[in-house]
């Protein structure tokens, strides 16, 4: 079997297929943040999707070349510049660590390519100039150029590929308030903005005046540059199907780079929305986080990993707090079973810990729950499957050390795909360590309601205490 995935160009669930077989690379884009500000769980949503279809991708044996854009030049972008005082760099700059910093803490891999559309200004002239050159573009009398639709209709292309439009419907827009544009047309979208006074420093010169890109322009620009004129996945959130990729397709192949019969994108996959509590975020509504929100309420990035993955990517997704606190009680049993098969595993000879000549049961699973159109709740119930067995068989004395290491070999392969890591080492704060040696010394002293009510202190600072036959250690509740 191989894997497939909903193509939002066909409507269906396809086979993937490279476009290109004999290149070293799967080209591989997905439109990135907008660094206005920190970015929230929702757009962290899509991202995650996109790790971790990159992940099993490249499990699958593929090379993948992942380009995410980051979009430092936009309106909002713009009104922080003048009400800050920084330069554009300098506040995109912020904004854009932050959000490096933040997929870090999900366990994303570094995309190959991080290009900002600013350091892509002169290949979005260049684009822009081929499609005046086809006629498709024009000038309005505002000094912005636009895409034309009906023009790039005209020369047999379909602008419509990844959604059903109704041409009525349209209309009946432009009739109402058509007059206030200086576009040909309503649906008509911007390729160049000509420069005007609350734009302060922020604008590049052009063979059409001064201004700044429009959005749209800049994904063709950069994901063309890097990948070429045809690649093999672009991925975005649902909310970006129309019309920002619509608009890329049209710019893309409107500008006539690819090959005869290829298209722009071969599979367009899209995530679908997050709510919180049951509704849309909103700063309003209080129910708006970003990732370091969920870090100062003290969960982990694995655990907001987790809980993001945990459900279909085309499936709304309803993101909870009591989701959060499940996810955490769900890791800390995955990952007593890891801490046993290690311990076990430790007396194993040899190398169980390579790759085996066939997949384990886990394995094998997991990759027929993947290659579902990546059906991540089907996968998450394969490991707790995984984790019930090995717990049963750890249990009964069954599993020898080298079982232990190959299941635990197994399980590392499989975290490549699902990337929680291990829960990092958390060092005890001195308050706790004070309070285990005074449990301790009332243990000695046989003292046993002391020693009770200072384990309950401990409690309360989040912190057990292990016994052993070589000591007493604490852990993380
Ligand atoms: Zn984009």
């Amino acid at each position: 079997m191989a894997l497939s995935l909903f193509n939002s160009l066909h409507r269906r669930v396809e086979a993937f297929s490279p476009l290109f077989p004999e290149a070293d690379a799967i080209g591989f884009y997905c439109c990135g943040p907008t660094v206005y500000d920190f970015g929230h769980i929702g757009n962290f949503r899509t991202f995650v999707f996109a790790d971790l279809l990159r992940r099993y991708l490249e499990y699958r044996g593929f090379r993948v070349n992942h380009v995410m854009n980051i979009t430092d030049v936009e309106d909002k972008i713009i009104r922080q510049v003048a009400a800050t005082g920084l330069s554009l760099a300098e506040f995109t700059g912020k904004y854009t660590e932050a959000f490096l910093s933040d997929l870090q803490t999900l366990a994303c891999l570094r995309p190959h390519h991080l290009p900002k559309a600013t350091d892509y200004i002169p290949q979005i002239i260049d684009l822009i100039g081929r499609l005046e050159q086809r006629g498709i573009a024009y000038r309005a009398g505002d000094g912005s150029v636009y895409f034309s639709i009906n023009k790039y209709r005209a020369c047999g292309c379909r602008y419509g590929q990844l959604v059903t439009l109704d041409p009525e419907a349209q209309q009946r827009t432009e009739r109402v308030s058509g007059d206030s544009y200086d576009k040909d047309d309503l649906a008509d979208f911007a390729l160049w903005k000509a420069r005007v006074p609350a734009d302060g420093p922020v604008f590049w010169q052009s063979p059409w005046g001064e201004g700044r890109p429009g959005w749209h322009i800049e994904c063709s620009a950069m994901s063309m540059a890097i990948l070429g004129p045809s690649f093999d996945l672009h991925l975005g959130g649902e909310d970006l199907a129309f019309p920002h990729h619509e608009d890329e397709i049209a710019q893309s192949e409107g500008a006539g780079l690819q090959q005869a019969g290829r298209p722009f994108v071969k599979h367009w996959v899209h995530a679908a929305h997050l709510l919180v509590d049951g509704k849309k975020m909103s700063k309003s509504l209080g129910n708006f986080f970003t990732v370091r929100d969920l870090l100062n309420k003290g969960f982990l990035g694995r655990e907001i990993r987790f809980l993001l993955t945990s459900a279909h990517y085309r499936e709304t997704f309803n993101f909870t707090l009591e989701g959060l606190e499940a996810s955490r009680s769900a890791l800390s049993r995955l990952d007593a079973t890891v801490a046993q098969l290690t311990e076990k595993a430790a007396g194993s000879v040899g190398s169980a810990l390579g790759d085996p000549a066939t997949p384990l049961p886990l394995e094998s699973a997991l990759i027929a729950a993947l290659d579902d159109d990546l059906n991540v709740s089907k996968a998450w119930a394969v490991i707790f499957d995984w984790v019930r067995e090995t717990n049963a068989a750890l249990a009964s004395g069954s599993l020898s050390p080298s079982a232990a290491a190959e299941r635990l070999g197994a399980w590392k392969r499989v975290d490549q795909v699902m990337g929680l890591g291990a829960r990092p080492v958390e060092e005890a704060p001195a308050a706790a360590l004070a309070l285990l040696e005074k449990r301790n010394a009332a243990k000695a002293a046989r003292d046993f309601a002391l020693a009770d009510t200072v384990r309950n202190e401990l409690k309360a600072l989040g912190w057990t205490v292990e016994d052993s036959k070589t000591g007493s250690k604490l852990k993380r509740l």
